[in-house]
């Protein structure tokens, strides 16, 4: 079989998703279900998370052959509080340190009846590349892949603006940092561009931004300084050194002070942005520890709705299945 990595790979012959792979190619509408059935699974804090049993009899194996923190506890949250049973290979004792195929390793689980995989690499292309092979009930979700995608993670965002800003038409959004390495920046600019703000900035060094081929209408900028000046929303990136060959980064203070998000340049932006951080975050590298727990904020409602935004993935993914399993 021969690779096809376009994103019509995530859909079945009816058009409905059946994996989540990347959200190239999602519409406006689409992206809005998704994001209103997540807003449905969101709790104040404080209350009891939101539960039900969408995924009832369904098993979620989730297959991290990278480190995660938040993407990894919040799907298996995400699962539980659906009534899945969950299952969290340890990548590092598994058989592909053994030289078993990745392949190998998918069809053992789906052997096993696992029939959502969740899966983060390094390799671009893979999860679409596994989505070709597996069998008609198995959904592959994206859970990090490269430098290329995060679906789930540009939902997240998409949400936490949302909450904050209502409508996304006259917004202006920055994202700063390694623009280049992360699959982070290439997630929100599909979101934030389907969904039709108004402008949307990328600012990194030199040696960080992407080639000219990618981020289509998006402003570039190279000075932070001019580029958060009036926008409403502020989304940091950490540097990804585990993605560079021999590229030459300036020390942490340097960067800092060069393109660190400080509270002086908070003061640039418009009053009332916010402050994104997809984590983990290097303190005072890429932003400064008083603006990351600063009032304009919205961290830690980022990593409250990734709980709520796999849930809506999930249960989508599922009754999407579950629409074809009833009607062939
Ligand atoms: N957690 C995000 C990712 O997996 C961002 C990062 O690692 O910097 O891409």
């Amino acid at each position: 079989m021969t690779r096809d990595l376009s994103p019509s790979v995530q859909r079945d012959a009816d058009g409905r998703l059946r994996h989540l792979i990347t959200l190239e190619g999602l519409s406006a509408d689409e992206l809005t279900a998704l994001l209103d059935l997540a807003q449905f699974y969101v709790r104040e804090a404080g209350d009891l998370p939101a539960r039900d049993q969408s995924l009832s009899g369904h098993t979620i194996a989730n297959l991290f052959f990278e480190p995660s923190t938040r993407t990894r506890v919040s799907f298996e949250l995400a699962a539980l509080r659906l009534g899945a049973d969950v299952v969290n290979l340890d990548m590092q004792s598994s058989s592909r340190v053994k030289g078993e195929t990745v392949l190998d390793t998918i069809y053992t689980l789906q052997a096993m009846h696992a029939d959502i995989l969740v899966m983060r690499d390094a390799e671009p292309g893979l999860p679409a590349y596994v989505a070709q092979f597996v069998a008609p009930h198995v959904c592959i979700l994206n859970a990090g892949e490269a430098h290329l995608s995060h679906p789930t993670q540009g939902l997240l965002d998409a949400l936490t603006v949302r909450q904050a800003k209502g409508d996304f038409a006259p917004l202006r959004v920055l994202i700063a940092g390694d623009i280049s390495h992360s699959r982070v920046a290439r997630s929100a600019w599909q979101a934030f561009t389907t969904l039709g703000v108004a402008e949307l900035r990328i600012a990194a060094p030199d040696d960080l931004m992407p080639g000219k081929g990618e981020f289509a209408g998006a402003t570039r900028f190279n000075d932070i300084d001019r580029a958060i000046a009036g926008v409403d929303v502020v989304m940091a990136l950490r540097i990804q050194r585990e993605r560079m060959r021999g590229a030459h980064m300036p020390d942490d203070a340097s960067y800092h002070r060069a393109f660190g998000i400080t509270a002086e340049r908070m003061k640039k932006a418009h009053p009332g942005a916010i402050v994104m951080h997809p984590g983990p975050m290097n303190r005072d590298v890429e932003i400064a520890s008083e603006v990351a727990d600063g009032p304009q904020s919205v961290i830690q409602q980022q990593v409250a709705n990734g709980v709520a935004v796999r849930m809506a993935v999930l249960a989508t993914i599922a009754r999407n299945v579950q629409s074809r399993r009833t009607f062939q």
